[in-house]
């Protein structure tokens, strides 16, 4: 009789665990119809937010960035990339169109956590450190001519109303930092301050977000990049408009009529989201609640932690684990997003690979294959919406700038180039893979021809360097 009660007992669980998955999967159902209307909302946010300071939720904040690389720049430049988990200091040497890139040194540096959270000073001065010891350590392969200052490219990955190309006032902070005393302060006098204190000699010569960095490293060996996305601990994606078309733009027309513009469409929202209870917690406990909601269903530093909600709630509501819950299950962000892909990677008969990470990581031993199976659904089931929601904000941004359909009036249509850079995207190739799917399957055969996706490695750093030489202090001098 007790083994009859158990075997009930576990296909009731098997039963709730399976009513749950399926609840989920509706909740975050993203049909094509339903893409359509998130691309449509992105693409009128994005008309709402050229139109006025404050329209929209998608602030299109203007970068100054209104000339891209375009090859023929020389000589060394540096670049800080301050975002996401770590920083990056990168140096190239530049040698103009023949020659490209002729050499290029980069250093990546961990933020300790504490820093994330801490005061401003200390966080600027933990990078300018790095930043003035590998300035040391540059060789004879780099050049400066004598005389000059080094120039940086600051690449900043957080909301900055710009000022000019080389000063911005950081507007908020997302992605886990929080830092109090920076909102509303200048970022660049900021980091100078800090260079100062380092006795280092060195001006930037371009603030620039991730995705900017991004745009202009894919331009620079590629004449039709005209979008630079990131899918990494956060995201968000920039363009080229056309400067006529944003109406809030009081300035100078700028002679090549364009500019490129920061969407932050990580703060985009719409009805039109499939947001669960998982997410509305997340959002809720989160650093920032209300904001960044697109984010939150896309980007690296959330998808692990939805997961998390997803397996607790199967632990508790169908004893996915056993009788009991997994007391580490409760720690939030304890599951990150690289652990989930290597989970919903696995390919091995026994998901050998999603039964070690729920005992190393989570302390749960000797999980059953089915129980291994859920786990891998929800994985499916959360990467899967987060890869489409991005493939439809990018259907968006082709629409606003009129692409996505092949040659409405017969004409050829333009090869357009999106480079996307980030951990997510570069890594978690069941969401890449599902990303560039969803666009084949809302573009349609023919208008996805012309349509390409560049993963743009280290785009963001890059492109700083070079959009430091773009608007290097010794331009006009050498140019007139
Ligand atoms: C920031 C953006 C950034 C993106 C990707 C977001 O949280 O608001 O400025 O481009 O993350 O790093
Ligand atoms: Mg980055």
């Amino acid at each position: 009789a007790l083994v009859v009660r158990h075997r009930m007992r576990s296909s009731g669980r098997c039963a709730r665990a399976a009513a749950l998955l399926k609840e989920l999967e509706e909740r975050c159902a993203t049909p094509l119809g339903k893409l359509r209307q998130v691309a449509d909302a992105m693409t009128v946010e994005m008309h709402a937010g050229l139109a006025s300071e404050g329209g929209s939720k998608l602030k299109m904040l203007i970068s100054y960035v209104d000339k891209l690389p375009t090859g023929d720049e020389t000589g060394l430049f540096y670049a800080l990339d301050l975002g996401g988990t770590n920083f990056r200091v990168l140096r190239v040497q530049l040698g103009g169109k023949e020659q490209h890139v002729v050499k290029k040194e980069s250093k990546e540096v961990s933020i300790p956590p504490h820093l994330m959270v801490g005061g401003s000073d200390e966080l600027f001065d933990f990078i300018a450190s790095a930043l003035a010891e590998f300035v040391a350590s540059e060789g004879e392969d780099f050049h400066i001519p004598v005389g000059r200052q080094r120039e940086l490219g600051f690449t900043f990955s957080f909301p900055v109303r710009q000022t000019s190309i080389a000063s911005g006032t950081l507007i908020k902070w997302t992605k886990g930092f929080n830092i109090e005393g920076t909102v509303g302060e200048d970022v660049v006098a900021e980091l100078n301050r800090a260079i100062e204190r380092q006795c280092l000699d060195m001006r930037v010569s371009a603030l620039v977000n991730d995705t900017i960095g991004t745009l202009a490293g894919g331009r620079y060996y590629d004449n039709d990049v005209i979008v630079g996305v990131i899918l990494g601990t956060g995201t968000n994606a920039a363009y080229v408009e056309r400067a006529h078309a944003i109406p809030k733009w009081h300035g100078l027309l700028p002679k090549s009529g364009e500019m490129v513009i920061n969407m932050e469409w990580g703060n985009f929202t719409s009805s039109h989201l499939p947001m669960t209870d998982y997410d509305q917690a997340l959002d809720t406990e989160s650093l920032n609640p209300g904001e960044q909601i697109f984010e939150k269903l896309i980007s690296g530093m959330y998808l692990g932690e939805i997961l998390r909600k997803v397996l607790l709630r199967l632990a508790n509501e169908a004893s996915l684990f056993g009788d009991s819950v997994p007391p580490k299950l409760e720690t939030p962000f304890i599951l990150r997003t690289p652990v989930m892909s290597a989970m919903h990677h696995d390919n091995s008969p026994d998901l050998k690979v999603v039964g070690t990470k729920l005992k190393e990581l989570l302390g749960i031993p000797n999980t059953s294959l089915k129980t291994r199976k859920v786990v891998v659904q929800a994985c499916d089931i959360i990467a899967k919406r987060g890869a489409r929601l991005a493939a439809a904000g990018i259907v968006g941004i082709l629409k606003k700038i009129g692409h996505d359909s092949a040659a409405k009036d017969g004409g050829d249509t333009p090869r357009m180039v999106v480079a996307i850079d980030g951990g997510l995207y570069e890594h978690y190739n069941i969401f890449s893979e599902c990303l560039r799917s969803t666009l084949k399957e809302m573009l349609g055969e023919e208008a996805s021809a012309s349509v390409v996706i560049k993963l743009a490695n280290d785009g963001s750093s890059i492109g700083a360097a070079l959009l430091a030489a773009s608007y290097s202090q010794y331009l006009d001098v050498e140019e007139s």
